[in-house]
């Protein structure tokens, strides 16, 4: 995995980075909403229409249909400024659990908006950085900048999980834990 600081690789499971000394159990300490439930979309920002949040949500539904072995949670959030995307996206991914989901948090995935920078990031568990190079995660990132340009955020998300579902198809298989392991 790699460090949301100063994005170094560091050892999978690691409590702190060694080479900038982030610490996760830190910043879960320092946002004191740890270990959040809550659901698979979360629009604290009010960047969607009512109507945007339906389908948005009925495209997550349709998302884990076809992988139910995955979890997908999708913030909109207004950042302060000072806060680092990434680091958030880090801690959501690792505090934050979609009700009703009991996928582990290796083989799930968090998407956060930033509606204040307009910024768009993604953070997986452990499963996904087999199949997902950071290189990739980045060309799957600029595919929805266009969109996000004009505020099209639905948009953006659908090319997003479309892009996502295609490595997950192509090489998902190998990788997901069996039912009767
Ligand atoms: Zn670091």
């Amino acid at each position: 995995m790699y460090c949301p600081r100063c994005l170094q690789r560091i050892h999978r499971g690691a409590n702190d980075c060694p080479h900038c000394d982030f610490s996760l159990p830190v910043l879960l300490a320092e946002l004191d909403d740890a270990q959040l439930v809550g659901p698979c979309l979360s629009d604290s920002a009010g960047a969607l229409k009512a109507k945007e949040r339906r389908a948005l949500n009925h495209l997550l539904e349709r998302f884990r249909y076809q992988f139910p072995q995955v979890s997908v949670a999708v913030h909109f959030e207004t950042l302060p400024f000072e806060t680092d995307l990434r680091e958030r996206a880090f801690f959501l991914q690792n505090g934050y659990q979609c009700s009703g989901s009991d996928v582990p948090v290796e083989q799930s995935l968090t998407v956060l908006l930033d509606m204040e920078k307009k910024e768009i990031t993604m953070c997986y568990g452990y499963a996904f950085e087999e199949m997902l190079s950071e290189q990739m995660t980045f060309d799957l990132l600029v595919k929805t900048h266009p969109y996000l340009l004009q505020s099209q955020y639905l948009r953006a998300i659908k090319v997003l999980l479309v892009a996502v579902a295609k490595v997950l198809r192509r090489s998902g298989k190998r990788i997901w834990r069996s039912s009767n392991d």
